[in-house]
């Protein structure tokens, strides 16, 4: 009975509006779209997305899932709201034009993962230095910066913060798989790196996960400006 009320109600939708069937409130998505663009341009001043590298995602529904996400291709220092794209829980866009980055999947694991309200990938000089140098560790330690604090949950400079780094890989779906085995056997991380590609970070919003872009970026620059990064 229920599956018939949901299956009537999705034939009448893509009738109405066979443009943007399933999508969802779209107030929720313009405004998401809006702080995205602004963050994803603060990002390129800082030359962490320089090029068109780089991807951002918000939470805009749960049940169903959907994402605004940036479209793939463009240039991050001149994002516009009109440029994001809704998509579904299977990486399809159910609202704007465009199609999402290859790496929407990795946004979708993490998402699921650990129950992010949004996702921020940079591909700055500092993550692709150390995920290459360190990739033989596994992982990098953060630890006994007063920046730390910035981390959601983390209360003292003493605290020991676990950045993995994951082999790069061209096919999203075996890295996405990859992925979620590193969020579940690293529970209470607050970020990974791809080796030789860049930072994933998240939070339970987009102000959360913008924070803590800025507090490792800044902590991994100073590992490798330091040169404390060479003998850990
Ligand atoms: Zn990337």
């Amino acid at each position: 009975m229920a599956k018939q009320k949901i299956k009537n109600r999705s034939s009448h939708l893509n009738r109405s509006k066979p443009d943007q069937r399933e999508s969802s409130n779209g107030a929720g998505f313009a405004e998401a779209a809006v702080s995205l663009a602004e963050i994803g341009k603060g990002f390129h001043a800082r030359g962490w997305v320089l090029g068109t590298s780089g991807n951002f995602s918000a939470v805009i529904s749960r049940e169903p899932l959907r994402l605004a996400i940036t479209s793939t291709g463009l240039d991050k220092g001149s994002l516009t709201p009109s440029q994001f794209l809704e998509m579904d829980e299977a990486a399809n866009v159910v609202r704007g034009d465009g199609r999402p980055s290859a790496e929407a999947l990795l946004h979708l694991a993490i998402v699921r993962g650990v129950a992010a309200g949004a996702v921020l990938h940079t591909h700055s000089v500092w993550s692709t230095v150390l995920s290459g140098s360190h990739a033989s560790q596994g992982g990098i330690a953060l630890e006994g910066y007063e920046m730390l604090k910035g981390l959601e949950g983390v209360r003292t400079h003493k605290h020991r913060e676990w950045l993995p780094i994951l082999e790069n890989s061209q096919d999203m779906i075996e890295l996405g798989e990859r992925a979620s085995i590193t969020l579940r056997e690293s529970p209470g991380i607050h970020g990974f790196l791809l080796r030789e590609h860049g930072l994933y970070t998240w939070g339970a919003g987009l102000q959360e996960a913008k924070r803590h872009v800025e507090i490792l970026e800044f902590l991994m620059e100073v590992l490798v400006r330091s040169g404390a990064a060479i003998s850990s």
